[in-house]
């Protein structure tokens, strides 16, 4: 079959190779002018690194494998520890921290140099009979058998068949980066979790001396950016015990990202005819459970195994939905769940004590933890 894919992210590069190997031609078209190269680093648990396995990508020599996550208050005390490396050991896959570009480059790696068309958005699409034709805003279109939204959290797929105002704003949004913090943790297996009053701060080391660093905010749409990010969080975290004062005076200006975190309500029916979606697009979710992208190599995956075994195609791309829903509306209901993301009242977060927020954060983690692979 002739298959076009919109996106190039994890989802879209991810869903090529699956269908590239079970001998589909495809074609995928990517809105920015190239490969990315930003994005700071992701969390590639058991699961998604099994994934990736299966689709022949190998993240020997990249990123930084990581045994323990400790969930830490904010004075530095430990509440709870996760053992990851048994996880590793169980599933036979190693959890690692990858900065983005490296993935996008290890799942990009030994496929058709012309696979990728860059520099043009889809605007729409239209499905006659067995065909589905999508349209760019270079006034270019293009007809296959299938068509695979892997647009995204904004996706303009998401949108065609579902309307408008699917994805909505969560409670929280995260400032990141990802740099060169010359403290003992970076050169470590271990990955912190530390909570507060003032609100969420990871710690990941993601291999040659950098370490990706964010901070978790209550936010809003309409919230005004400040003006110095890095002062901001250094005026509210920077008490906060040892290592968070270290790395927000180490972080750089330049290297800081924010992102405000959304989700949707996963749908137990998610394409149409000859089109479906995978990852964001399919299940925004906020990522505070560092999930999105491995369920999104999950997609990938059972795609293609559906598609194989499937006497038509719609047919393959329903059973691929409804093979994913009941694991991705569970990741997506615990990641909203995250205590990190609850709306607390300030007078209630006042009150609570921290431990027992800390406690709750951890508890979460561990259910996810026991559920994923
Ligand atoms: C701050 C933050 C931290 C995260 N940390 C983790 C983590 O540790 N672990 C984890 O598993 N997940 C993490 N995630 C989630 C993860 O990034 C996403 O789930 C994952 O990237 C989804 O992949 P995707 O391919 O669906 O979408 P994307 O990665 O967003 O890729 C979509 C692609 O489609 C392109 N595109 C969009 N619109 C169009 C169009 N109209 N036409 C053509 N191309 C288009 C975009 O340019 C992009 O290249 C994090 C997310 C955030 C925001």
């Amino acid at each position: 079959m002739e298959i076009l894919v919109i996106g190039a992210g994890v989802g879209g590069l991810a869903v090529a190779r699956a269908l590239l190997a079970a001998g589909h031609e495809v074609r995928v078209h990517e809105q920015a002018p190239g490969p990315r190269t930003g994005g700071k680093a992701v969390l590639i648990w058991s699961n998604g690194n099994a994934v990736l396995h299966d689709l022949g990508v190998t993240l020997d020599g990249a990123g930084n494998r990581i045994d323990r996550i400790d969930a830490l208050t904010s004075t530095g005390r430990l509440r709870t520890g996760q053992d990851i490396a048994h996880a590793a050991s169980r599933y036979g896959f190693e959890t690692k921290a990858i900065a983005r570009r490296d993935l996008l480059g290890r799942l990009a790696a030994g496929l058709p140099e012309d696979l990728v068309r860059h520099g043009a958005a889809c605007t729409g699409l239209i499905q006659d009979g067995d065909r589905v034709t999508a349209s760019f805003d270079d006034g270019s279109t293009d007809t296959g058998d299938l068509l695979i939204g892997a647009d995204g959290h904004h996706s303009v797929v998401r949108r065609q068949l579902w309307g408008d105002g699917a994805v909505r704003p969560a409670a929280f949004g995260t400032w990141q980066g990802l740099g060169p913090i010359g403290i003992e943790l970076t050169g470590t297996h271990r990955h912190l979790m530390i909570t507060g009053r003032e609100g969420a701060c990871g710690l990941m080391p993601a291999g040659g001396g950098l370490l990706q660093w964010w901070f978790d905010l209550r936010w809003t749409p309409g919230d005004p950016r400040p003006a110095s990010p890095l002062a901001e969080l250094r005026r509210r975290f920077g008490h906060w015990a040892s290592p968070v004062p270290e790395v927000l005076a180490a972080a750089a200006d330049g290297d800081v990202e924010f992102f405000g975190h959304h989700w949707n309500k996963v749908r137990e029916v998610w394409g149409e005819g000859r089109v479906t979606l995978v990852g964001d697009a399919a299940h925004t979710m906020p990522p505070t459970l560092g999930q999105g992208a491995n369920q999104t190599l999950e997609d990938a995956w059972v795609l293609g195994r559906e598609l194989a075994g499937a006497g038509d195609p719609a047919s393959g791309l329903r059973a691929y939905e409804r093979a994913r829903h009941p694991k991705i509306s569970l990741v997506s209901r615990m990641a909203r769940r995250n205590p990190a993301n609850w709306r607390i009242p300030p007078l209630v977060g006042r009150l609570v004590p921290e431990t027992s927020q800390s406690a709750l954060l951890a508890r979460f983690s561990n259910r996810l933890a026991a559920e994923s692979p």
